[in-house]
């Protein structure tokens, strides 16, 4: 049983753990990189050491200078947020040879779950709908090859078993592209994630982008916590998100949800973790799981009423789930804002100082952030500078909050896309619901054009 967790992270995150560790009277470690002594969270913390230059491979990702700070600060936990290494296999199998305990599930079940191909053919195993096409890496035999497409009908997706990051993934319209498509990729994904191997699944055409937020204790429990929305993406990178996933039968919902409370009784799961999904023609597509906190995972908390990351620092303590499947609500409507410090038009990121601050307030309405006036936003790092966070009894009722507290929202002496969100809370189709992935894309192409 821990009482000191060290969090190897930064940004609005590294505040958000350090909230949820205080509020279950925890001490705190912050770590932070030369570029980041200034943080006004650091101040929060019983400890704050410097780990390494503003670099994130010296510093963030440094994983030998984040177990030596662990090591001399006393701390006997480690939070590793999102990012980073939240999903290092490598990393958090140091983490338990050191005797810490890492929040989050066990490196055997990171390592089977990073692997897109073995991933998928655990959840097939626990009746977890998948994307059509084989649960294994593609031969060499290139005859062999075109059949498996041929089999599943064009187009396809051609996608590296490591891949991450909306990289290593590659759609084939027809039979002549797939060679050269399939060299390619196994290239870049050696080069990428050290792993050339890769799959081929159905290309969908025109999926929403829908999650399961899972949550799983030491001793074989696990409840699943709602659904959300997540298909307002541009360049795979989400903008918007909202929970519950609107339109959907909740009965189809709560099928899905407890398949993949399911899956991680299976797989020895703990922790919190999320099950991502195509969704389309009232199907679910099991795309990949994610084994860590997740950015969205507010509009969750609003809507089921749980602490996601007192949970997991629960769970991680070794404490049983005291919440049944039965006892989790799903009340109103949540949306996430990701308030980005880049230019709206051309995002590009605009790093700097905020000389004026102005987070909005009230009921139904929350910001997770890091920032204040006079804080600088260095150039080094993600641009994500605050979560905008807003609930209401149904889903209009939360747009229209949105809409008030977005107007309200002011950052000042840099850019940021509150003028994006501010146009896109009222936008005709996103206000009706259910747009598919590629809807903002092509709204930002019209708008160009325009
Ligand atoms: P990553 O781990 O890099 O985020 P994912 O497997 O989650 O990769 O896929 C990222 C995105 O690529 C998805 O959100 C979706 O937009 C698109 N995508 C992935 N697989 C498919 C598919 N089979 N059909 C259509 N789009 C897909």
């Amino acid at each position: 049983m821990f009482d000191t967790v060290l969090i190897a992270n930064r940004g609005e995150i590294a505040l958000r753990v350090l909230r949820a560790c205080r509020g279950l009277g925890l001490k705190v470690v912050a770590v932070h990189s030369e570029a980041d002594r200034d943080a006004p969270y650091l101040k929060l913390a019983d400890q704050a050491l410097c780990i390494g230059p503003a670099a994130p491979a010296q510093s963030y990702l440094n994983q030998a200078a984040i177990l030596a700070a662990a090591q001399v600060s006393g701390a006997q936990a480690i939070h590793p947020g999102y990012g980073f290494l939240s999903e290092n296999a490598v990393f958090v199998e140091q983490v338990e040879q050191a005797g810490l305990t890492f929040i989050g599930p066990s490196s055997a079940c990171i390592r089977t779950m990073g692997d897109k191909v073995s991933a998928k053919r655990e959840m097939r195993a626990a009746g977890v709908p998948c994307v059509p096409g084989p649960d294994s890496t593609l031969p060499d035999d290139a005859d062999a090859v075109r059949a498996i497409a041929r089999d599943i009908g064009y187009p396809v997706i051609v996608k590296a078993a490591g891949g991450g990051g909306g990289r290593g993934m590659r759609v084939v319209h027809d039979e002549a592209q797939l060679a050269p498509a399939l060299a390619v990729t196994r290239e870049e994904a050696g080069r990428a994630f050290g792993n050339p191997e890769v799959y081929i699944e159905k290309f969908l055409l025109h999926p929403r982008h829908v999650e399961i937020q899972v949550l799983a204790d030491r001793h074989g429990n696990a409840v699943w916590l709602g659904s959300r929305d997540c298909s307002l993406q541009r360049r795979h990178q989400k903008v918007i998100e909202e929970a519950p996933a609107p339109g959907i039968a909740p009965a189809l919902l709560a099928s899905v949800g407890e398949r993949c409370a399911e899956a991680c009784r299976r797989i020895g799961y703990s922790g919190v973790g999320t099950f991502e999904f195509l969704y389309e023609d009232n199907a679910f597509y099991f795309i990949e799981m994610n084994t860590r906190l997740q950015v969205e995972h507010p509009v969750t908390e609003l809507t089921s009423a749980i602490d996601i990351v007192q949970q997991q620092l629960r769970v991680a303590r070794g404490e049983k789930l005291a919440i049944a499947q039965g006892d989790i609500p799903c009340r109103g409507h949540a949306f996430e804002c990701r308030i980005n410090a880049e230019d709206p038009r051309s995002f590009r990121p605009s790093p700097g100082q905020i000389t004026d601050w102005c987070a909005p307030g009230g009921w139904g309405v929350r910001v997770d952030t890091h920032a204040e006036a006079g804080y600088c936003v260095p150039p080094y790092y993600d641009s994500m500078v605050a979560k905008l966070i807003v609930h209401g009894a149904t889903r209009d009722d939360a747009l229209a909050r949105l809409g008030v507290a977005l107007a309200e929202m002011r950052v000042g002496g840099i850019a940021t896309n509150l003028p994006l969100h501010r146009e896109l809370a009222c936008d005709a189709a996103f206000m009706q619901g259910a747009v598919d992935i590629h809807y903002l894309e092509r709204w930002l192409k019209e708008r160009a054009a325009a």
